[in-house]
């Protein structure tokens, strides 16, 4: 590079860099960086990440994210946190900074996970698409981690970030004591979320 780059700009670079060095999670989407809530004092921030990529004027947004709760508790919350995101399509703006991210994004199969993880919700007046917020490396996690972040059916165990078998896709479908919390099945042990729906529909004393 032989354009003259301030020294702060600089400094951005090498934080974005080891950053995304030691966290980034690269898939179909594009990168992601994610911090929990409060980590402040040990690592920057998911803002401070944002205002390095604004020096680097990299294209970004930041979301909620939550990742799966720690093994020590169970039934404990998610853990909460925020996510710096690049899309795919913006990464150019970043390899000039950090021209070996090249080659890996190159190296991306086509079939690879993006951010979402889509799942179905029965309502009574119809089938709705959800997303998760996640964080982008749910695929990684282990089963355990799956399980714990309720992403196994509940009646069967099966993995529910597979999403390769169509009749197994996930459904939220709800213990009927427990409304406000969210309860996965695969679609072979809910009858694809029908009677759910059916249910919820009488509850509001809607014809189905
Ligand atoms: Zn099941």
């Amino acid at each position: 590079m032989a354009e003259a780059v301030a020294p702060k700009v600089r400094a951005a670079q090498r934080r974005i860099v080891s950053t995304i060095t030691s966290s980034g999670v690269l898939n179909r989407d594009g990168l992601a960086l994610w911090r929990e809530a409060g980590c402040g004092e040990w690592k920057a921030t998911a803002a401070e990440i944002g205002q390095d990529l604004e020096l680097l004027e990299v294209p970004y947004t930041i979301v909620t994210a939550f990742r799966f709760p720690l093994a020590s508790s169970y039934n404990k919350p998610m853990r909460r946190g925020e996510e710096v995101r690049i899309a795919r399509g913006d990464l150019t703006h970043l390899t000039r900074w950090m021209p070996s991210l090249k080659e890996t994004i190159g190296d991306i199969p086509e079939d690879c996970h993006g951010w979402a993880f889509r799942l179905f919700q029965p309502r009574a007046e119809g089938m709705a698409i959800v997303n998760l917020a996640l964080l982008a490396d749910w695929p990684a996690w282990s089963k355990k981690q799956a399980r714990a972040a309720g992403l196994v059916c509940a009646e069967c165990d099966y993995d529910l970030r597979k999403f390769k078998d169509e009749t197994r896709l996930p459904y939220d479908i709800r213990l009927p004591e427990r409304p406000k919390t969210r309860r996965l099945a695969c679609g072979q042990c809910c009858d694809h979320g029908l009677d759910e729906m059916e249910r919820l529909a009488q509850l509001t004393g809607k014809p189905s």
